[in-house]
């Protein structure tokens, strides 16, 4: 609550996987929450049980286009604005790299110019792949990143640095009250079963019998925050008073190889698909694992859903919608390019 009142929070990207979670918990907090969604990746029925919500609204529009009228109302006071909005996996982000790189450079453009006339804290939701394939592990803030600039994945990667770049510029600048979140790779309910990542591949894989496609030679890692312990990260963040603190790191510190992780989807879901290799995406970062020290010191925040805790939840939810619809969506998409020089 701020003066008594409820505070109002502009949701970009509000239907999406991290944005709808983000909107319960703000709801629960008392806000009055407006979502921003073009619904590309984002899903209505992510937001469905909100409806009847009276402090809940959704605007049907994409952030790269003049923000709506609705919005741009002199009388309206927004507290605070959240831009969660770009297609996240690299099947859905590679199927249109032009719109993905006008999303993170445009869209967040317009955000924080809107941030800057209505005086609202801005947030920005960039991500591990600005350290694209590191050299430096963990990943600390203070590393700039080894990205190749003109492959696949690289509307995504130079999309949300320069998405930093214009953030930044506007702190320097003295334009808007700003707030930077690095996500790490995060998994939980509301995973589309068509994303393509691999926590929501296994586990429809192992639900449904087939095979469970490990790319290359499955030693590549990661490092996996349950969705909730991320929710919390960024209401930190987002609450954090002091000076702009650049960004900040948020994830699961504890890394696997993507090849135990499919074990122990199998062992969990008692399912026996078997195990089969693909060919590893182009540019596939190597290892990834987030140093937090920086989120613990500022936020004194730190993940506390265990891996299996939180792979028993999102197993359980994909195993819902499979009873409830019949059967999972079973399109994955195939990620852009194939193997590349020097990766196995
Ligand atoms: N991956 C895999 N099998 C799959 C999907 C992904 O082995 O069915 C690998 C992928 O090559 C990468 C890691 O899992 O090394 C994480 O991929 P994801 O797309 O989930 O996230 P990101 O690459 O963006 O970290």
């Amino acid at each position: 609550m701020k003066n008594g009142t409820s505070k109002h929070v502009l949701v970009a990207g509000g239907a999406g996987f991290l944005g709808s979670h983000l909107c319960d918990a703000l709801l629960s907090e008392g806000a009055h929450v407006t979502v921003l969604d073009n619904f590309q990746t984002g899903r209505k029925q992510n937001i469905r049980h909100l409806e009847r919500e009276p402090r809940f609204d959704v605007i049907d529009s994409d952030i790269i286009k003049p923000l709506p009228t609705r919005l741009r109302s002199k009388r309206l006071k927004v507290d605070q604005v959240f831009n969660l909005a770009c297609a996240a996996s690299p099947p859905h982000y590679q199927a249109d790299p032009e719109h993905t790189m006008l999303t993170s450079v445009v869209g967040t453009h317009n955000l924080l110019t809107f941030a800057e006339a209505t005086g609202a804290r801005f947030f920005l939701a960039s991500t591990s792949e600005i350290y694209g394939d590191p050299e430096v592990h963990p990943q600390t803030e203070s590393y700039w990143g080894n990205v190749n600039p003109t492959g696949p994945r690289a509307c995504y990667d130079e999309g949300k640095r320069a998405a930093e770049t214009l953030t930044f510029d506007f702190d320097r600048a003295g334009r808007a009250d700003v707030r930077v979140a690095r996500i790490f790779n995060t998994y939980g309910p509301r995973m589309r079963a068509d994303d393509g990542r691999v926590v929501s591949n296994y586990i429809c894989q192992a639900l449904a019998g087939e095979e469970i496609t490990v790319y290359g030679d499955g030693s590549q890692t990661r490092s996996f925050c349950y969705v909730s312990d991320l929710v919390d990260g960024f209401l930190r963040l987002m609450a954090y008073d002091g000076p702009f603190p650049g960004a900040v790191n948020l994830g699961n510190p504890v890394e696997l190889t993507v090849g135990d992780l499919a074990e122990k989807v199998l062992a969990m879901t008692g399912s026996s698909s078997r195990v089969v290799t693909r060919p590893l995406p182009v540019d596939d970062p190597r290892r990834r694992r987030p140093d937090i020290s920086l989120a613990k010191k500022l936020l004194g925040w730190s993940p506390r859903t265990a891996l299996d805790t939180g792979l028993g939840a999102t197993i359980a939810w994909f195993s819902d919608e499979q009873a409830n619809d019949g059967t999972l969506p079973r399109k994955i998409p195939a990620v852009g390019g194939t193997i590349s020089a020097g990766q196995v």
